[in-house]
Parts: C-alpha cells; structure tokens; sequence
C-alpha cells in the first residue's frame, strides 16, 4: 500500500489544498513507495505568511535560546542517523553507508551553527573619533527559501536550514521530489528540539511552487542547490525580484594523475569518487586526466577496480554502489555512453547492461570507464551524473590545467602526484572553486565554505561557514555619540570627518 506524504507547515503534516500529486519511487526496485502531496499557490502564500510571522518573532530570540535548539536538534539528528538513512536509501538509491556519510556531513554543519554567539560577533571601534564609537552587528533577512536536488536529500538541506535558522531567519524547504520523506523527519526532529512553529517548513511542488518563491515578495533570500540550467533561471529571476540568491549549479570534475603519483592510491580514489553513489554527487570525479606515462597503467588499475564493483540494492549490508534515481536518468546515461562508443572512443568497462538478480525493474547502470575519450563528444561535454568516468590522455601538467580551465563548470578538481611543486602550480592555477590535492572528492569541512566557480555556482556568495553566516544576515553599523553634558558648538555644514 502506497502511503501519501504531505508538507510540514506551522509545526505540523497538513495536506493543504493542492490536488496534484506525483509518485516517489525507489530506484532498487522500480516501485512506487508513495504518493507525494503537491503544493498550489494557496498553500504557498499561507506558508510565507505563516514564515514571515515566525521569522519576526524568531530573530529576537536570544542567541543562548537559539543555540540551546540546535545542540539538541544537532543531538536528535544523530540519534535518528539509523532511520533517516534508511529513508534517504529507500527513495535515492545510495548505499546505507553512504546516506550516513552525508548524515555526518550534515551533522557538521549543524555543529558549527552552535557556535553562532562567536559567529555573529561584531566589531567595536572606541573613540574612533573624539567621543564617538562606532560598532557593528548583523541582523537576519528575514525569509529563506531554501530549493534542493535529489542527491543529497539530507545534506543539503542541512548546509542551509541550520545556518539560516541560527542567524534569526524562517525557512522554508522545498525538497526534491524525488527524495521526500526524510526532509520530513528532519522537519518533526526540529519541532521536537523545540523550535517555534513556522521557523522551518516543507513545501512539496514543482516548478509552480519554486516560481512562487521566486517571486513572492515576502520571500527575501533564496538558496538553490541543483543542475545549471536551474541555476542560472533561479539567480536570475529572484534576483529580478530583489531577492539575494546563491545557486550551486552542476559539475564536470576533473582529477589529474601525474606519472609520479602513486597508481594504486589514485586508482583507488578515482573509482570511489566515480562510482561512490552511482556517481551522483556534484563533487564525483568525472573526467580522469591521465598525463603522459600514467595513462596506460592508471586505466588498467581503474578498470580492475571498476570490476570489482558489487552493484546491488543500497539495503544489502555489502553493496558498494547502488542504482540511478529515475529511468529517464538510465536513459541518458546509456545514450551518452552509446554516443562516446560510436564517436570512436574505447570501451573498458561497459555497464550499459547491468541486471541485478532479484531487481530487474530498478534502475541500474553498471560502473564504466571510458578512455581516450575527446573533447567533442558529448560523453565529455555534458554532466553525466552516473556511474562513469572519462579519461582524457594530455601529455603535461600544462595541457591539463588548460583543459580544466576551458571547462564551463568549476565546482571540484584534484591532482595525484608526488610533486609538491606540481601541486602548488596546479592549486593556483585552476580555476575552480574546490581542489583536491591527493583528495578526490575536496568537500570542505563546515568552517569553511563550499562553493563552485564558473557555470557551478550563480550568486557571488559560497555555502554554509562563514559565506553562510553572510549570506543569512545583512550588517549595521553604528557611529554613535554620548555628549557628556549638554553642549553644543554650532551646526557644521561640511562633511563630517575625523
Ligand atoms: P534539478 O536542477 O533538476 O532540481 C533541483 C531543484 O530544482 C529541485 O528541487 C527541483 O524540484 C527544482 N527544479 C527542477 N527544475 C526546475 C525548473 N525548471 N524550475 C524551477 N525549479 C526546478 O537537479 P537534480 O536533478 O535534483 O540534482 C542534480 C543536479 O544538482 C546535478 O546537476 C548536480 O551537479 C547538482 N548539484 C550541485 C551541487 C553543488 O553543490 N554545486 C550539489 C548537489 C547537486
């Protein structure tokens, strides 16, 4: 029996008015799980008008309150870790492990919204003039609509809710819909942490809803996760409509591997970080840079490891990788990695016709590498967002920093190599946001920010840690005086100065 999932609106599930709905499947077995509740524009302005209110509220509440809530909710989420990845498996695929390493990703970045009272300290200049001090704090914005993918259907979530919600704003989450349920045990964890109600809210929908965001005038920041096409249409509608947006778009990661790199430590993190969630991570290594000597012995290192792979239902205590989200996604995967073929590059692992015994309706694509794969074929171009990596032979250091340079994208990047000197001109060289060196999947840790460059981020302000911290709040500043007696000598008419 299909249950129906409804939004979390003012402290509680309510169905709200919308009629539509759409099927969330799990992508192991192809079944539909659910029937999730989408929201109409009705349900929309009462969730704003519901946020607006708690978020008048909620930004005065003390900072020693605020931080009482996420120690516990931060207490609460880690003591669901079991059940919430169980939910992120059963609607996205990944393997048990997995969900629960990005649990522990998202966990960070509610431990650092703890340390919000350090955070949101300001500066204090005294007697900046004669009798005249002037200081600074910041304030929240007010509403935050926070828009996310499928792949990470905790972690993202928690690189902005918690932020948010420790600055002082009200936010509203409209997940993927494809990844529902345990956006709405994150919602239930909140309340019971004993956040007031309509400080944070789950709102299902679909481009209607997101386009009512966008432009409703009591939304006043928007945080958007997800592909670049959407991106870039997020950043520059809200944008049109006053809002300030961050938007974290798609990814192409290149790694590059030096002859002096250690093989075997290289092969091993290139097929983890291609095939680690069916490579479905924005910061998955995608395009394997062999240079000169390496290519050779590197891809046959890869393809052992590729072979290797135990592709399964995400629930089976020993699968190291589990399905795509949707048949569409198996589509385009396979189609792309037909097209490289036909283009004339070489096969070495084809997981176009993977079945898994047991699971013949899930949605499967088995690991595959693909090498001397060339700039022009798709299977370069596009972002895949599958189980497969491409290797592009270069002859120096130098053509592959200029290939990743000519990249649209910029989210992640790293380098195999012995070579100190190596790195160093490849981490100032790049133009890319998140590097890597002798790391494959360069995620930064919570007090820092994440956050792409080029066509992988739109909006000018990175994720969560201190970026996060600027991007929830506006600033003040205060240039104030406290004449000792009264005492005055005359209106001045030139501009003030010290
Ligand atoms: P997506 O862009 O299809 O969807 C993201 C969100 O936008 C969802 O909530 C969806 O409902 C909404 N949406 C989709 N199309 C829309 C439209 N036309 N108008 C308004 N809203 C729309 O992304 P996805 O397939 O869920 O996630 C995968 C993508 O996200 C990949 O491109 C991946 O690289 C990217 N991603 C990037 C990062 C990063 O940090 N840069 C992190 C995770 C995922």
């Amino acid at each position: 029996m299909t249950i129906t999932i409804n939004h979390f609106i003012r402290g509680a599930e309510a169905a709200g008015n919308g009629t539509d709905t759409k099927a969330v499947y799990n992508p192991a077995t192809g079944a539909v799980t659910a029937q999730l509740r989408l929201a109409n524009r009705d349900d929309l302005d009462a969730t704003v008008a519901i946020a607006k209110k708690a978020a008048e509220s909620w930004g005065d509440v003390s900072l020693a309150k605020r931080t009482a809530i996420l120690f516990k909710f931060r207490e609460l989420v880690a003591s669901h870790v079991d059940e919430l990845a169980e939910l992120i498996t059963s609607e996205h695929g990944k393997v048990l492990s997995d969900a629960k390493g990005e649990l522990g990703r998202g966990l960070e970045v509610i431990e650092f919204a703890c340390g919000i009272p350090t955070l949101l300290k300001g500066d204090y200049s005294d007697q900046a003039s004669t009798g005249i001090d002037v200081f600074s704090f910041r304030e929240p914005i007010g509403v935050v609509a926070g828009i996310t993918p499928f792949n990470f259907p905790v972690m993202v979530p928690l690189w902005m809710a918690p932020m948010a919600i420790a600055t002082g704003n009200a936010f509203i989450l409209k997940p993927s819909h494809r990844v529902p349920s345990a956006a709405m045990l994150l919602a239930k964890l909140w309340k019971e942490a004993g956040l007031p109600d309509g400080v944070f809210q789950v709102l299902h929908g679909d481009r209607e809803v997101v386009s009512g965001l966008l432009t409703h005038p009591d939304v006043d920041g928007i945080s958007f996760v997800g592909s670049t096409p959407v991106a870039k249409h997020i950043l520059e509608v809200a944008t049109a409509h006053g809002k300030r947006v961050q938007a974290l778009g798609g990814a192409k990661n290149h790694a590059i591997v030096l002859p002096d790199a250690d093989l075997d430590n290289a092969a091993d993190h290139l097929a983890a970080a291609a095939f680690g969630s069916a490579g479905q991570r924005c910061m998955a290594i995608s395009v394997a840079v062999a240079v000169g000597d390496a290519a050779d012995l590197l891809v046959k290192k890869v393809e052992e490891r590729a072979l290797d792979v135990r592709v399964k239902n995400g629930t089976e205590p020993d699968a190291d990788m589990g399905p795509v989200i949707s048949p569409e996604s198996r589509e385009f995967i396979v189609k792309t990695i037909t097209e490289a073929e036909r283009a004339g590059a070489a096969m070495v692992v084809d997981g176009r016709d993977l079945v898994v015994p047991g699971h013949e309706e899930g949605f499967w694509v088995g690991p595959t590498v693909i090498d001397h794969v060339k700039t022009e074929m798709t299977a370069y171009q596009e972002e895949i967002f599958g189980p497969v990596l491409v290797v592009v032979r270069v002859d120096t250091l130098e053509d592959g920093i200029k290939l990743i340079n000519a990249n649209p994208y910029g989210n992640g990047t790293a380098i195999f190599t012995s070579s100190g000197a190596a790195a160093r001109k490849f981490q100032r060289s790049v133009d890319v946001g998140m590097i890597g060196i002798n790391v494959p999947l360069p995620v930064p840790v919570a007090y820092y920010s994440f956050g792409g460059w080029k066509a992988s981020l739109f909006g000018d302000k990175h994720i969560y840690g201190p970026e996060g911290v600027s991007f929830y709040t506006r600033g003040k500043v205060i240039t104030s005086r406290w004449p000792e007696a009264h005492h005055t000598s005359g209106a001045s008419y030139n501009f003030p100065s010290t």
